[in-house]
């Protein structure tokens, strides 16, 4: 829109909107369009976000690795994936700040960056990370000195999830959303209570993954037994049922209604979502991952979760799929959580860095 539709739209007097807006053309957020034909004085030009010039870069530790990606500011990957194997945390830090030499330069604008599992924004610190199993609490102050000026939005990776759904869905903003991904051996969710996620008393995940049953599933590397993740896993599946040594995502794309093992395993997580739900009385309800894009499987999970739910909620609740695309790309997705941060007044805006000293 145009320098005056913009101070319409904020209620901001023509002169602060073209303040504002030459603030942010310097920065290299915005550019200008080709201007409009006008219906008499002086034509309108168009004012769009620039996703060319500056770009916001996505860092994800994840089991064995670190992954990094820039993203334009309208969300676009910009250049390739670029993963570093990373197995323990000094090896975990190395590769983030390698990524960080080689992918942030004056034109970034914000980091994302996620970890699975339990992170300390404040500490600057991962608390407790699957991709850590057997780890103490990791400082990521050097990171941080990597970044030098550059803010680093340190989140969860549902959250994340969570920030690009909000994003690219819109959802109404006064809804209450639960969204659950479904993997092999990784369950995990995330409220947003209004559109912002759920703060609780330490930033990880609903850790709907550690939910416990009175199952007997391998240790799980929070140290206790039961966790419905290991409970939704190849390996717990492979141990009901020794002849069938096919994994969990496979026999839940068959879907054979002779699998009684896959059918213990669906139960569990039905009755897991249906508690999830009980409690939370979300408005919807939003099922992703590999299991959750195996069509018959999430059918059937549905229905097992229908019959534990009160039935006032079962009538309410929308339950939905969504397979984001290149989910596959935890970095893409760590880098929403700069985008949310960006645009979201929910997301908590953080000061943007000063603007480049050469505007191209
Ligand atoms: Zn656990």
């Amino acid at each position: 829109m145009s320098r005056l539709e913009l101070s319409r739209r904020i209620a901001l007097r023509p002169n602060d909107a073209g303040r504002l807006a030459g603030a942010l053309l310097a920065m290299g957020v915005l550019r200008e369009g080709p201007a409009k034909p006008s219906t008499g004085g002086r034509p309108r030009v168009p004012l769009e976000i620039d996703p060319e010039r500056r770009h916001v870069l996505g860092l994800a530790v994840e089991p064995g690795m670190v992954a990094a990606r820039r993203v334009s500011l309208l969300g676009e990957p910009a250049g390739e994936p670029c993963e570093l194997p990373a197995n323990d945390a000094a090896q975990v830090v190395a590769a983030t700040r390698r990524h960080l030499r080689r992918l942030a330069d004056d034109q970034t604008l914000l980091i994302g960056m996620s970890v699975t599992g339990f992170v300390d924004p404040d500490a600057r610190k991962i608390l407790l990370s699957s991709a850590l199993p057997d780890s103490p609490a990791v400082s990521l102050a050097p990171v941080y000195q990597a970044a030098g000026p550059l803010p680093v939005l340190l989140e969860n990776d549902m959250h994340a999830l969570a920030a690009r759904w909000v994003m690219t869905r819109g959802a109404a903003a006064a809804e209450d959303v639960v969204l659950a991904l479904l993997g092999d051996g990784r369950v995990g969710a995330a409220m947003l209570i209004g559109g912002r996620p759920n703060r609780g008393c330490a930033i990880g995940a609903n850790e709907l993954g550690h939910v416990r049953f009175f199952a007997d599933t391998e240790r799980c590397y929070c140290g206790h037994k039961g966790c419905l993740e290991r409970i939704c896993s190849s390996r717990f599946l492979r141990g009901l049922d020794r002849r069938n040594r096919a994994g969990l995502i496979a026999r839940a794309r068959r879907m054979d209604a002779s699998d009684r093992a896959l059918r213990v395993v669906l139960d569990h997580l039905g009755m897991g979502l249906a508690n999830v739900v009980n409690f939370v009385r979300p408005s919807r309800l939003v099922l992703a991952g590999p299991l959750s894009a195996c069509a018959e499987f999430r059918a059937a999970l549905a229905e097992s979760m229908r019959g534990s739910l009160l039935p006032l909620l079962a009538d309410r609740v929308i339950v939905e799929a969504w397979d984001p695309p290149l989910a596959a790309d935890p970095a893409e997705t760590a880098a929403w959580l700069a985008l949310a941060s960006l645009y979201c007044e929910e997301w908590n805006g953080h000061a943007l860095p000063a603007a480049p000293a050469s505007a191209d």
